[in-house]
């Protein structure tokens, strides 16, 4: 079996280890004192019923003081000043500490000197008690308990040895080793609890940091699922996610809604006359200008596939979507599209546009638009179709 190595602190007040504030406010609390000076009191009874009286009258006087003095020195903590430091309160525990050892010592040897042995039994089992209580509360201030139990036991020893009883040394001795293991075994413990306090705290953290970083990751694979990597624009299924919702919005409110689709004419002439790269950026043109008419006017953009574009309009705008449709045409045709041999370039589209009716699914609604772009290109491109042509019209009756 692996032995493991504890050492305890060496007894001396400068090196007392720091415990924070609340523990030392533990320390000093009353409640202990109390509760230690009825147990020495409950154990001066049968001297007092002996006849004892100025035995017990003694330790009265005794126990008081201390009690007074441990009472004053709580409430003195408990109104500190903010400024004092924690070394101050320390010495001043330490104080109080071996004050209370020596009272206790000096009660128990008066009840235990000249006692009959019923009544030292009693005397030392109280002792006992009282030390082993100091002894449990040891994790907050090691030496200063230790020191408590020496002064006790020494003074009980005195009041044995004057009385001849040397049995008590080795006894005495046993019981403070037990006493010192048992603090020992009390640090481990603790300093084990405060080291996995801290893991704990610092696997808290890492949780925390990686949490938001999934969070991060997260919304970016949302952000780059539903776009499109070229033109920034929403991609085809974000699109018909957004279709289906306005729809059903529309339906719910009665409100205009309008689909256009815009495809680029003889784009495959432009790649093969500009290069593929030239045709990037146009495309990447085109959809700057589609995102900024949407900012003004509100709905939806995005990239249909290829170079064909798609946009919801609503309210006011689905009511005059012809027109809209015009205008970007207009504004289309307008751009120019530098070269890199310096030169520029022009470009035209074709536009359709329906109109939603109530019974309209959006499969409905994308295939009346995609009829009239149709329609625009079959009629020499470069223009808008909002309506179907009449020979298509006596062809579906
Ligand atoms: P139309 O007027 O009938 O629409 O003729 P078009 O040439 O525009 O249509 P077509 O369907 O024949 O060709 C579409 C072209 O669009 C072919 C394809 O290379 C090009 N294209 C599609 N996606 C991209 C892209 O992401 N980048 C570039 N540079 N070209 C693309
Ligand atoms: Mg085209
Ligand atoms: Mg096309």
């Amino acid at each position: 079996m692996q032995m493991r190595k504890l050492t305890l602190p060496m007894i001396g007040m400068d090196d007392e280890a720091d415990p924070p504030w609340d523990q030392l406010g533990v320390l000093f609390h009353i409640l202990p004192h109390l509760v230690a000076a009825i147990a020495i009191l409950s154990s001066a009874i049968l001297p007092y019923l002996a006849g004892q009286t100025t035995k017990v009258a003694a330790v009265i006087v005794i126990l008081s003081l201390q009690v007074t003095m441990r009472a004053c020195a709580d409430l003195a903590f408990r109104r500190r000043r903010s400024s004092d430091s924690l070394q101050l309160w320390l010495r001043r525990f330490t104080t109080v500490s071996l004050l209370s050892g020596l009272a206790w010592g000096l009660a128990l040897a008066i009840l235990y000197g000249g006692a009959s042995p019923e009544i030292q039994v009693v005397v030392l089992a109280v002792a006992c008690g009282i030390l082993q209580s100091c002894a449990a509360r040891a994790y907050l201030a090691p030496r200063s308990t230790l020191l408590v139990i020496l002064i006790v036991t020494v003074i009980i020893n005195i009041a044995a040895i004057r009385e001849g009883n040397w049995i008590m040394v080795p006894v005495c001795a046993a019981y403070v080793g037990f006493l010192a293991s048992y603090m020992v075994h009390l640090i481990a413990m603790d300093a084990k609890r405060v080291a996995a306090e801290k893991k704990s705290q610092v696997l808290v953290a890492a949780l925390a940091d990686s949490n938001e970083k999934l969070m991060h990751a997260n919304e970016q694979l949302r952000h780059h699922a539903r776009t499109d990597a070229l033109t920034g624009l929403d991609n085809r299924g974000s699109f018909d996610q957004a279709l289906r919702h306005r729809l059903a919005l529309m339906r719910d409110a009665g409100a205009p809604l309008a689909l256009l689709l815009i495809d680029v004419d003889y784009f495959k002439r432009f790649n093969d006359t500009h290069g593929h790269q030239a045709g990037d950026q146009v495309l990447q043109q085109l959809a700057g200008l589609l995102r900024a008419r949407i900012k003004e006017t509100g709905g939806v953009a995005a990239r249909y596939g290829g170079e064909e574009f798609a946009m919801i309009l609503e309210g006011q705008q689905a009511q005059t979507a012809k027109d809209f449709a015009e205008d970007l045409r207009l504004r289309v045709s307008a751009l120019l599209l530098p070269l890199d041999d310096g030169g520029s370039a022009s470009l035209t589209a074709s536009i359709g546009v329906a109109m939603a009716c109530p019974t309209d699914d959006e499969r409905a609604l994308v295939a009346r638009a995609d009829r009239r772009l149709y329609d625009a290109k079959a009629a020499g491109r470069n223009r808008v179709c909002d309506t179907d042509q009449p020979e298509r019209l006596a062809s579906t009756a």
